[in-house]
């Protein structure tokens, strides 16, 4: 499924939870008669956070799952967290799964999931890890490749941080990036479900994600999201999916000619502007050697607070003037200051 690179996006959508098989047979109808929908997601076991909650309904829900896949001609992935999971789901005839978020974590998890997987054929999702480790992420994928596992690709769910921005889980868009330059290959979705947590952000952090070229989406879509046994206030019913996918549907690819021709100039631009840049960083270090080494003959430290205070102020103030973000500013003059710094201990 995921082995070559589809222009068209993969769109994988279906309940939080399985709950009963009216449920499961009216997913299938809705989301059987939608093309772009390449297969339904129903969560099988479920990882709570805290005791006493649904736990999902096990091999029972895998039953309904093999027989309305026949009888509907639809194809089903669910999550897997242990070996006897993997099993399970090859008895069943579920073919995809997904590494939930949880997992993503525990190498010794993912390891053993992987011994399962081995030789299956399955093919497999892995959903970043709850923490924005990439390399978490990485090693996962690394080691499903390892043990045979070449049907695979990332999902983006969101990370859990301190704070969350008004987020479930904190998108973190650049960590999906870094996975995508770590892997060009390797097809990404995203979930908006679980990063927006309410039904009315996943369009927007949906489009977010076509404009970022994500592959395709997993989102959570119930025939009746407010009566849910899971994530209710997240999920989108199939009206909403098919609305949202419209403009899914008209994304471009790269390669198209009339856009090609109007962003050339300004890649062009952007290129000359890049070099300009790194032109002017090497300068400023060339300059911070020379200083060192008039601060080292004459037994000045290398590092000043006051000195460093008023560039900052001067720095944040030229570029609140020409519009740039202060926080990003910051971040960037501090970054290299710090670079300055290493440079003039030698
Ligand atoms: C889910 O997809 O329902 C789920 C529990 O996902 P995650 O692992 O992203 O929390
Ligand atoms: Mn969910």
């Amino acid at each position: 499924m995921f082995k070559t690179k589809d222009d068209k996006p993969i769109i994988i959508a279906g309940p939080c939870s399985a709950e009963s098989r009216e449920q499961l047979h009216e997913v299938c109808t809705e989301l059987g008669a939608m093309p772009e929908v390449k297969m339904i997601r129903a969560g099988v076991w479920k990882p709570r956070t805290r005791p006493g909650g649904f736990e999902g309904l096990g091999e029972q829900a895998l039953k309904w799952m093999q027989q309305l896949g026949q009888e509907c001609g639809v194809k089903f992935c669910c999550e897997v967290a242990r070996p006897e999971q993997v099993e399970l789901c090859q008895r069943y005839g579920i073919n995809a799964v997904w590494i939930g978020a949880r997992t993503t974590t525990n190498p010794f998890m993912v390891d053993e999931l992987c011994s399962a997987l081995r030789g299956s054929g399955m093919t497999v999702m892995v959903k970043n890890p709850v923490c924005p480790d990439v390399r978490l992420w990485l090693g996962a994928i690394e080691r499903l490749r390892q043990a045979g596992i070449d049907d695979l690709c990332a999902v983006h769910r969101g990370f859990n941080m301190y704070n969350n921005g008004g987020y479930r889980n904190h998108p973190l868009w650049e960590v999906p990036l870094e996975l995508r330059r770590e892997l060009p290959e390797l097809p990404i979705l995203c979930d908006p479900s679980h990063i927006g947590g309410r039904a009315g952000l996943v369009p927007t952090l949906a489009n977010i994600a076509r404009q970022l070229d994500y592959d395709g989406l997993m989102v959570e879509v119930h025939p009746h999201p407010a009566d849910a046994w899971t994530d209710a206030a997240q999920q989108l019913t199939p009206t909403a999916l098919r609305d949202m996918l419209a403009s899914w549907h008209t994304r471009k690819t790269s390669t198209d000619a009339t856009n090609e021709t109007a962003l050339y100039p300004l890649r062009q631009k952007i290129d000359e502007l890049d070099h300009e840049l790194i032109n002017t960083l090497s300068q400023r270090m060339a300059v911070s050697r020379r200083m060192a080494d008039i601060k080292r003959s004459n037994g000045l430290p290398i590092y000043q607070a006051n000195r460093w205070a008023d560039v900052i102020a001067d720095r944040l103030h030229q570029a609140e003037a020409l519009g740039l973000d202060a926080a990003f500013m910051k971040e960037l003059l501090e970054k290299i200051h710090a670079e300055s710094v290493r440079v003039q201990l030698g």
